[in-house]
Formats: C-alpha cells, structure tokens, sequence
C-alpha cells in the first residue's frame, strides 16, 4: 500500500509518511488504497480483546510493519497504563444511544488513544528508514496535547519529547499534570508569552538550520507529534472497529447492520478514522459531526462553503473544540474530489489567501451522502449534562455532551432510528468545574479549584474520581524550567544538557 499526498506529490510507504509527519509539498499523506475487511473478518473481532483487534486492523493499513513489531507497539501502548482492561469500553446512555469512551488512557482523554501508540510507530519508521537519530519531538501546546505526548513517549527507547506551554495560559491542573511527569526523556519548559508564542517559537526552531545542526551534532532529529501525522490517524481507526465487534458481541446489532457514529470535532481527526473504517468495510451508518459555537464544520458540511472570514473565535467551555482551520479536513477534500491533488491544492491556497472556498455540487453531495452535522452553544451543553446524568444516570464531559446533544437533535429531525453512538473523548472528571456546575448549579463551584470541584462532583454522583487526578496535588514537581519566547532553542539546548 502507498501513501499519496494530498496535493499530488510523490507516494511514500506508510512508514515513511509516519516518519515524515507532513509531505514536502504541504499535503497530508493518505493511504492510496483501503484494505477490504469481509464481514466474517469483523465478526471475529467480537471474542478478541483490544490488543488482537488492534493488530488485526494495524497490519492491514501497515503492511510494511511486520506483525511481530506491531504486536511490540500495541503492548506497549494499551497493555498498561489504562485503566480498564477494555481499553476503549462501550457504555450505555439510557435506552437511546452508547458511549464510547476513549479516556481511560493516562491523561483520561481520546489524545491517547492514538499517542500512545505513535511514539512506537515513529520509531519502527526510523529504523526502517535507516534513521540512527534519537527521536527528538516539540511540542507546543495550549494544555491537554502536551501532557498527551509526555505520557506517550515517556520512557520510550530512541526518543526524547520536549514540551512548551504558556506560562500564565494553562488551568492549573494542566500546569500540574505536565510538570509532575516523570521519565528520563522529557522535558517542559514555561514560556513568558501566551499560546501562539510557543506554537511560533516551535515552528521557529524546525526551520532553525543551526538549531537542527547542534541536534544533529548531539545524534539527535527533531519531529513532531501533532495530529496531521498519519500515525496519529491509524490509531483511532481501531476503535471504531472495536466498538462495532462490542455491539456484536452484545447482540445489539448482526453482522453488516449499519451504525451511526457521532463525534464531538475540532481537527476532523477522530470522525475521519471512522470514515476510513468505514472505507475499510465496516458497517457504518451516517457519520455525525457534532460542533460548539465555533461552528464552520456544520456550515461547510449542510452548504459546501468553508468560510472563516467573519468568524469570531469563541472560547467555550469544551476547549479542545475551539477550533476554526481543521487541518485533517484536507484528506476528506482529497476524497471527495477524486483525489485529485491539483484540486485540494487549489481549495487549500483559497482558504490561505482568501479565507474561503466552495466545492461543487458533485463533492458536496458524495459529502452529505457521508456526513451529517449540527452544533449547541453553552447552555445547550450544560443542559445535555444535567439531563443525561438525571435521565439516564450517565456522566459525560462537556465535549462528549456536544455529541449527545447534536444526536439528539439529529435524530429528532431525520426520525433516523440507526443504532447510535457517541464518541465519548473525555472523563468527566478532566472538566470537573464544568460538569459540576452543570449537574449542581454554579454555587457548588463557588469557592472550590478544580480539585475540589472533582471532589465535590464524586460525592454528588457517586462516581469514581479517577487516582491520577486526586494524586496530583501531591506529585513532586519535577520541571520548573521558564524562558523567555525568543530563548527557546537556548532553552532546549540547556534543558537536554541537564539530563542527557
Ligand atoms: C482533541 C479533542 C477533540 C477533537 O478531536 P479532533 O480529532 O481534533 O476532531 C474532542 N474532544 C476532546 C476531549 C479532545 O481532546
């Protein structure tokens, strides 16, 4: 199988797109073709546990992998460090829908489902490559990807992850999760500026040619761990996978009926493993994309107009949605235009230059054969905790609840009685303060931090705190290193020289 980039350059194997993160000319990699799974195929899933289903799906979209390393990387990746043996486990919501809860992992939200896994993949890839480097990985981040990707390369043989984050623009219990981390490989470093200060200086320093020769010289490669690299992608494919073999095994649905997944979006990275899954043969029904305020995703997916022009940017209370550039839309660009690059080519420079692009009638109806989409702002989502905890005893996030209310109002609307579910992509617990007000009024926020507020929120609903959130106010911090937005190089050079 080959990868083909998004804007028509040179097609690459899978391991070399995962090594090279973005194509040189811009694209993203896709995979040129989908493996065909037959539904005798998916129905074995049923009896096999995450890690065989992991396999299963890994070894047909990597098949420049052997099946002994990807074995290796699955085990380490979901064999500890989750906190269910299920890995990624399908609850019920009510009568009415399943969750699937991708936040059992470390940093208990969907992040680490895919990193996790990618550190594994990345340096497989290296050492098919030839690439004798440690694996050195920068991250900036604006609070949840950060403690992701420590958690996933901690510790990992061949690779190193250095983390930025704004100094006064994290919530506490971010600031703490990061700095608490252990390993011998990694670092974080505060920067005195806001979020695009540390996204700038990182990028900065991948086309800092001094930077990478001190690196180079160190027998160090910088790469990166963000969420267009198709080893982050390949990963969340599984789940859908998993989920469909769970209903199996339940008897909820037969081999080849249809399901529908509806995803709380912001990259477009989740809810486009499922469409590659379904691609790959399993039954899947409409594809949901359930958006907050920022809501370009619903308006491109009922007009077929992607527009950011006068767009406000909103900060709401589901963060890892705020988002209005999704950059893994560009594959499903790719897709519906036939893959043709020249023409995702050219919709992306419209979007760069002007801000806006319109597909044609043909793509848009092949998208909305696919896709279906909605949106609730603030309020809405608050309502759809408090009404799910109440109704059906379920306790969600306030990304997942995105997804449970624009079910809801889909279903209302189409009279679509598919068999449903909502990705669920973080424990309520990671949003504490939120899902509290939600459930019990803003007074019982009034006062209390964010540890309190989980505190409060288990005594109120009888559900578990997870350990690794009651712990971290008495973790040892381990990073206190801070610098200035134009010494992050310096920065670097001195953290990695502190702890070689
Ligand atoms: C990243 C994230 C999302 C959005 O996923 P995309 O793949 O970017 O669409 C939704 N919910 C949570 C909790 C996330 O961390």
């Amino acid at each position: 199988m080959r990868m083909l980039s998004t804007r028509g350059g040179a097609a690459v194997s899978p391991s070399g797109a995962i090594l090279r993160g973005l194509a040189p000319d811009g694209g993203l990699y896709v995979p040129g073709t989908f493996p065909a799974f037959t539904l005798e195929e998916i129905a074995e899933l049923a009896d096999k546990r995450y890690e065989e289903r992991a396999l299963t799906v890994l070894s047909r979209f990597l098949p420049d992998f052997e099946t002994d390393e990807l074995r290796r990387a699955i085990a380490g990746a979901y064999g500890t460090g989750f906190d269910c043996e299920a890995v990624a486990p399908l609850s019920r919501v009510g009568a009415r829908a399943y969750a699937l809860e991708l936040w059992h992992g470390p940093t208990l939200a969907f992040k680490d489902m895919a990193l996790q896994l990618l550190p594994h993949l990345l340096t497989l890839s290296g050492r098919k490559h030839g690439e004798t480097r440690e694996i050195f990985i920068l991250v900036a981040t604006s609070g949840d990807t950060g403690k992701a990707a420590l958690e996933g390369f901690l510790d990992v043989p061949g690779t190193r992850c250095c983390v930025f984050y704004p100094e006064d623009g994290v919530s506490q219990a971010q600031r703490l999760q990061m700095v608490t981390t252990g390993g011998n490989n990694t670092h974080v470093i505060a920067v005195r500026g806001n979020f695009d200060d540390a996204q700038t200086g990182v990028k900065r320093m991948f086309s800092d040619a001094a930077f990478a020769r001190k690196m180079d010289e160190q027998g160090r490669v910088l790469s990166s761990a963000n969420s267009i690299n198709f080893g982050r992608l390949v990963p969340q494919i599984v789940y859908y996978f998993s989920a469909y073999a769970d209903l199996l095994k339940q008897g909820a649905v037969k081999p080849g009926d249809a399901v529908n997944f509806c995803v709380p979006t912001g990259n477009f990275g989740d809810i486009l493993a499922a469409d590659y899954a379904k691609k790959a043969g399993l039954p899947v029904g409409k594809l949901i994309c359930a958006s907050n305020e920022n809501n370009v995703l619903t308006d491109f997916i009922r007009t077929g107009v992607y527009d950011i022009r006068s767009r406000a940017f909103y900060k709401t209370i589901s963060p890892s949605m705020d988002i209005l550039i999704s950059s893994n839309l560009e594959r499903l660009l790719f897709d519906l235009g036939g893959c043709d690059g020249e023409k995702t080519a050219a919709l992306m420079e419209a979007l760069k230059t002007r801000g806006c692009y319109a597909i044609g009638e043909d793509m848009l109806e092949r998208l909305r054969a696919r896709y279906a989409a909605g949106y609730v702002d603030q309020d809405g989502v608050r309502a759809e905790i408090e009404r799910t905890w109440k109704e059906d005893g379920y306790l969600m996030d306030t990304h997942t609840a995105v997804a449970s209310a624009v079910l809801r109002a889909y279903q209302r609307e189409t009279g679509d009685r598919t068999l449903s579910v909502i990705v669920s992509t973080a424990s309520p617990y990671k949003f504490g303060a939120s899902v509290l007000e939600a459930v019990a009024g803003k007074a019982a926020c009034e006062g209390r931090d964010d540890f309190a507020c989980c505190e409060a929120l288990s005594a109120l609903t009888g559900t578990r705190e997870p350990d690794s959130i009651r712990r971290l106010p008495s973790l040892p911090v381990r990073h206190g290193a801070v610098c200035e937005k134009d010494q992050m190089p310096e920065a670097v050079l001195e953290a990695v020289a502190g702890k070689p």
